[in-house]
């Protein structure tokens, strides 16, 4: 028997970064139901029956394939539909295709859950987060990229692997586009308290300034990486989806580095979505905070929004 839900989250785009994220969910204890929908019905009739079955090995969790009239009550909306990226692609290069994709299915499915907050995937996901805020017609607060929690985490993971330090007490934070201009900020990154240009580097990582160009590189090498080997991302992007949606539905205010649509902070004058630490609860984006960047790091930040920015008005919104 099946308990009252907790929470529903509507899963838009039934592949690889939908499905994970489904199963991911499953694990969290924070959703009750899910409702997958894919243009794709039997795909996600599948998936939902799969997913069914091993939620029945863990907790009780209703999930089903559905049309968007079986979003409503949710209160997450998880967007993953659309084309991902094939070998050497940027996540510039799928705008086109993508863009059209939110425009047609976005509508249809907020009709019929106006509460809800949006949470964009489907890349170019910075200026998808954008077209998503301008269709919608909602509050920037309520509109959500998952933008760089996923490159944050990557940056801890690999700090870790080099320092030799538990991830947990690592605190860096990677903002901008979700992409090749993404910017790491190292002037804030601590170690336990400790700023990172004050931390003792292993003998084997003397040059600090090479041991950042490094990182910086394989951060935002990570994906291709990832997609030259098998094709797609998936885990890393799920359990990064299901962080932001715990933050939703638990209230929980915590700080996490999505994508939003912004104007007049951090100097950015135009209005762009970009990758800012914010505070993520109930109603979405409860707040932006002001970290003290770097000169270096405030001139990367403006070329990032930039490149977002030239983007958005190719598609003219
Ligand atoms: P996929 O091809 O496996 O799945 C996409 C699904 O969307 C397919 O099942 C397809 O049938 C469905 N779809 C297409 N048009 C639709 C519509 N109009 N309505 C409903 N469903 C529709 O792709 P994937 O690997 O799951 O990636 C999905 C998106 O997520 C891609 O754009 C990818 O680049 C992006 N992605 C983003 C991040 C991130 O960090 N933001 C990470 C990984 C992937």
């Amino acid at each position: 028997m099946l308990e009252e839900s907790t929470g529903k989250v509507a899963i838009i785009g039934a592949g690889f970064v939908g499905t994970s994220t489904a199963f991911a969910l499953i694990f969290s204890g924070v959703v009750g139901e899910i409702v997958l929908v894919d243009i794709n019905k039997a795909k996600a009739e599948g998936e939902a029956l799969d997913l069914s079955h091993a939620a029945t090995l863990i907790r009780p969790v209703k999930i089903r394939a559905g049309e968007p009239r079986d979003c409503a009550g949710s209160r997450v909306i998880i967007f993953t539909a659309g084309a991902n990226q094939r070998p050497g692609e940027t996540r510039l290069d799928l705008v086109h295709r993508n863009a059209a994709i939110v425009r047609e299915a976005l509508p249809e499915i907020l009709e019929h859950c106006p509460q809800a907050v949006i949470l964009m995937v489907t890349n170019p996901v910075d200026v998808l987060t954008y077209v998503a805020w301008k269709v919608s017609g909602l509050p920037p607060s309520r509109v959500l990229g998952s933008g760089t929690v996923l490159d944050s985490a990557r940056f801890r993971h690999l700090l870790s692997l080099k320092l030799g330090i538990d991830p947990r007490n690592i605190h860096g934070y990677v903002i901008g586009e979700h992409g090749d201009t993404e910017v790491l900020l190292f002037s804030l990154t601590n170690i336990a308290g400790i700023g990172l240009d004050e931390f003792p580097l292993p003998e084997t990582l003397q040059d600090r300034d090479l041991f950042k160009v490094e990182i910086s590189h394989q951060v935002r090498e990570a994906a291709y990486e990832i997609i030259r080997r098998k094709g797609y991302t998936s885990y890393g992007v799920a359990l990064a989806l299901t962080r932001i949606t715990e933050a939703i539905l638990h209230n929980e205010k915590r700080v996490l580095t999505v994508s939003s649509v912004i104007k007049d902070l951090y100097g950015l004058q135009e209005e762009v979505a970009v990758s800012l630490p914010c505070i993520i609860g109930r109603e979405g984006r409860l707040g932006v905070l002001p970290l003290p960047l770097a000169p270096g790091e405030r001139l990367a930040l403006q070329h990032s929004a930039d490149t977002l920015r030239r983007v958005i008005e190719e598609l003219k919104l």
